[in-house]
């Protein structure tokens, strides 16, 4: 990107959110968000017990189209209870993006086991079908209806990948893949809330999908998450295990296995429910900011990622391909200098200490767009939820 036009984007971004420190991504609480948390109050139901909890879950399972849905504390502990029930364990290997945000590692570390980093696509930002299946090709072995990795001999017990910034990747191939080898696949669909592949919603093509309500996600609950499948025996066991696994009764405390605290308390769920309500109304506004953004690069030679052909973004995160490493530093220099909130993308999960001895298929795609990626501000601008008259309780 030529830095003269820099000061023309600094203007556009101001057009569409104004004058000020502009955010990458901030929330949104022009519904009935205090209405439900004084209720919440008021009941004296605030904490892991509550009908918000269930109105929530029943909320993102009809949003979705997954038949259940388990709310959690954070998206990272959706995803540690999520592979703990596609069947993770100690010592396995499971297989996601070096392209992801931190959780998605930490929640595998958590359940025991490690990363394999396979490469995404350019066009998506997300796990490659193809790299999935050149990597397995070359690596593994079917025994039993269990794949194996060859060099290390472990089981290769899931795949995780991820709808970066809420582009839907190529899922339904990476799913076709995984089949062939007996492995289970659990969506990191944190960011993709909102997100379709034709008409599906990303997170219902794997055996198990978990999003986040974090501060600076979509919609939010302060913090929080959700587990989603179509199972129902994997459903039950979700709620179980997050909720100490208490065995049902009306006193006595009987646990019996080693559970998680990973309940959503009802005041947060009190939030999610009200922003549920507008999340259609987000979702149409920050595709308007995302179609501002297309048009302003239209004919600039800088890339505007957009999703692919047959699926639908819900316009998370905007983000820009530079051509080089120098040009998008010289861009975030720029913007943030100007308050204007911009960043790259994450550091690679491959070059971090924690990960840098696992193994991986060489990554070039990840390393290209590490170097160039950059995001744009995307919240819901101020004022633009009055446009759309809100019926309470609606959606
Ligand atoms: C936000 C996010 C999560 C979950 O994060 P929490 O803060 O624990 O809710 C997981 N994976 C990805 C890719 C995310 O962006």
């Amino acid at each position: 990107m030529q830095p003269e036009l820099f000061p023309a984007l600094i203007q556009q971004v101001r057009a569409i959110y104004g004058d000020g420190f502009i955010p990458l991504h901030r929330p949104v609480f022009e519904g009935n968000e205090r209405q439900y948390l004084v209720d919440c109050i008021d009941s004296n139901f605030v904490s892991s017990v509550g009908a918000k909890v269930t109105e929530f879950e029943e909320r993102i399972a009809a949003f979705t189209g997954a038949k259940y849905a388990v709310a959690t504390v954070n998206g990272t502990a959706a995803l540690h209870v999520a592979l703990q029930l596609a069947g993770v364990q100690r010592g396995d290997e499971v297989l996601s993006q070096a392209l992801t945000f931190i959780a998605t590692c930490n929640a595998l570390t958590y359940a025991g086991a490690e990363p394999v980093f396979i490469d995404v696509d350019r066009d998506t930002l997300g796990l490659s079908p193809e790299a999935l299946r050149r990597w397995l090709t070359a690596n593994a072995d079917v025994r039993e209806g269990q794949a194996y990795n060859r060099t290390t001999g472990k089981r290769i017990a899931a795949c995780v990948p991820m709808h970066t910034f809420g582009f839907p990747l190529r899922i339904a191939e990476v799913v076709a893949v995984c089949d062939e080898y007996g492995i289970p696949v659990v969506e990191d669909a944190a960011e993709s809330l909102g997100s379709y592949v034709g008409s599906q919603h990303t997170g219902t093509f794997g055996k198990l999908a978990t999003l986040s309500f974090n501060g600076n996600k979509v919609i939010t609950t302060g913090g929080g998450g959700m587990i989603i499948t179509d199972d129902e025996v994997l459903a039950r066991r979700a709620k179980h295990l997050t909720t100490t696994a208490k065995v049902p009764h009306p006193y006595e405390f009987v646990h019996d296995e080693v559970g998680y605290n990973y309940r959503l308390p009802n005041l947060n769920a009190a939030l999610g429910c009200a922003q549920m309500e507008r999340l259609p109304e987000m979702l149409a506004i920050k595709a308007e900011v995302a179609r501002r953004y297309a048009d302003f690069f239209e004919g600039s030679g800088i890339r505007f990622v957009q999703p692919i052909e047959g699926t639908t973004a819900n316009w998370w995160l905007n983000a820009i391909v530079l051509e080089d490493e120098a040009a998008r530093d010289a861009l975030l220099e720029y913007t943030n200098a100007q308050g204007v909130m911009t960043r790259p993308i994450w550091r690679l999960m491959s070059r971090l200490e924690m990960f840098k001895h696992c193994q991986h298929d060489g990554l070039e795609n990840s390393h290209w767009l590490e170097a160039r990626v950059v995001n744009l501000p995307s919240s819901v601008p101020d004022g633009a939820m009055a446009a759309f008259p809100h019926v309470a309780g609606g959606a």
